[in-house]
């Protein structure tokens, strides 16, 4: 097909949401070198793709705290997975969107497109609670900051460590990290076992969005490993050497593992794309951009229209999402309206270490691959590493 008939596909980021979209739009998802020149000759598309050339696999960073992973074996140079599906990199940061998505701006340069997908993921409400961003260490920031935690709690001997999570539900689900923040405070436990100085910690777990008094499996796994509840706890302001509560009082804390809510990057503001109640980009359930045409967003970075309040966001629903925007946007593309919605789950195993839990919920209720795994088991483990190293492996190597 010619060069300049081929329509222009634009995507931003390269995170889980992106790498997701490129896989399904072009329908193979591991491409053979046959396939490789194929692509080129037989293209539909001319894709770029706009971002920082570094893959980070999130999910294994509270593991960096029983030191089996490090910066190093969770993050992948993209520019080769591209070059493979022919997709252009462009190593940049952009810095507006206009003329109803049809040109991306850069720090650099200005790229225009007949279709727009967004997948820049997740930014913090650090200035929800005061204090946030000098006073607390989160794993959602990434490895630099998980690796500076980890530098902080190695000098330690003894101490109390708060670990906790606020969420951002003003878009009517689970924008935030409950799940990891349980993992973290599980995993610290076992680490500082392993190092034989646990009796000299206090570890606290808090949440203000946590009812006190609230049971369960998971608060049961807390409890088991002498975890101090503070369920219902929100800091009125995070200070140095612990937390300031609203009526003055100073609660001391060596460490603060925390993380608040979610909502989009600051810069989406101020550009043409539409932001809902709680700060996301507003999608509907096909995936578009609301009133633009051919601008999809999925991931961290959006909300979804109508969604069931116990929804997270994880890169698992990133890849839900991608995969029915990628089909919409073939749709529209080709003069068609969009016809493909998506289910939600919440799927993801809780890591122990000594001991692991799959937690899930579905829309349709349909189980987890078949519900070959056990819900409970220490092989689950082994199984939540499996994932990670095979979807690495594809990203390095297919
Ligand atoms: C500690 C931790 C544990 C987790 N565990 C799990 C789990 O067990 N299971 C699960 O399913 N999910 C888990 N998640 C959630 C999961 O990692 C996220 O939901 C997922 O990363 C979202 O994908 P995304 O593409 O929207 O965002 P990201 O993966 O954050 O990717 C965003 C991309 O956009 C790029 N970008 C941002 N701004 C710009 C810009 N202006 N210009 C260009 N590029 C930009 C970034 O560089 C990045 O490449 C975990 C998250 C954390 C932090």
């Amino acid at each position: 097909m010619a060069e300049d008939m081929k329509k222009k596909i634009t995507i931003i980021g390269n995170g889980f949401a992106s790498l997701f979209f490129v896989s399904y739009l072009l329908v193979l998802p591991v491409y053979p070198i046959f396939t490789f020149f194929l692509r080129r000759i037989f293209s539909r598309y001319e894709i770029t793709l706009i971002g920082n050339g570094r893959f980070i696999y999130f999910p294994a960073i509270p593991e960096f705290i029983v030191g089996k992973k490090t910066k190093e074996s969770i993050t992948v140079n993209i520019r080769s997975w591209l070059w493979r599906r022919n997709v252009r990199f462009i190593d940049d940061q952009v810095v507006d969107i206009q003329d109803g998505g049809r040109t991306v701006l850069t720090t650099r340069g200005r790229y225009t497109n007949d279709a727009l997908f967004i997948g820049i993921g997740p930014a913090f409400r650090t200035d929800d609670i005061p204090g946030t961003a000098e006073h607390t260490f989160s794993p959602c920031s990434g490895p630099d900051e998980m690796n500076a935690f980890m530098h902080r709690l190695n000098q330690l001997d003894e101490g109390v460590i708060y670990v906790g999570f606020k969420l951002n539900k003003l878009d009517g689900f689970v924008a935030g990290r409950g799940g990891q923040m349980y993992e973290c405070a599980c995993l610290l436990d076992y680490a500082l076992k392993k190092r034989g100085v646990r009796d000299r910690f206090e570890i606290h777990f808090f949440s203000p969005n946590i009812e006190p008094g609230e049971t369960g499996a998971i608060t049961d796994r807390l409890q088991e490993r002498g975890l101090i509840l503070d369920y219902g706890y929100e800091p009125a302001e995070f200070v140095e050497g612990g937390m300031r509560d609203a009526d003055g009082s100073l609660r001391r804390a060596d460490l603060v593992l925390f993380t608040p809510g979610i909502k989009a990057p600051d810069w989406v503001r101020q550009s043409c794309l539409p932001v809902s109640r709680g700060g996301h980009i507003d999608v509907d359930k096909y995936g578009q951009v609301k009133g633009l045409e051919n601008v999809f967003a999925a991931g961290d970075c959006s909300n979804h229209e109508d969604p069931p309040p116990w929804v997270p966001h994880q890169a698992h629903m990133a890849q839900l999402r991608s995969q029915a925007a990628a089909k919409n946007l073939r749709q529209v593309l080709n003069g068609q309206p969009p016809t493909h919605t998506y289910r939600f789950e919440l799927s993801c195993i809780l890591n122990m270490e000594n001991d692991a839990m799959w937690l899930h919920a579905a829309s349709d209720d349909k189980p987890p691959f078949w519900n070959i795994f056990p819900r409970r088991s220490r092989k689950l483990v082994t199984v939540k590493d499996q994932f990670e190293r095979l979807y690495l492996f594809y990203l390095r190597h297919l």
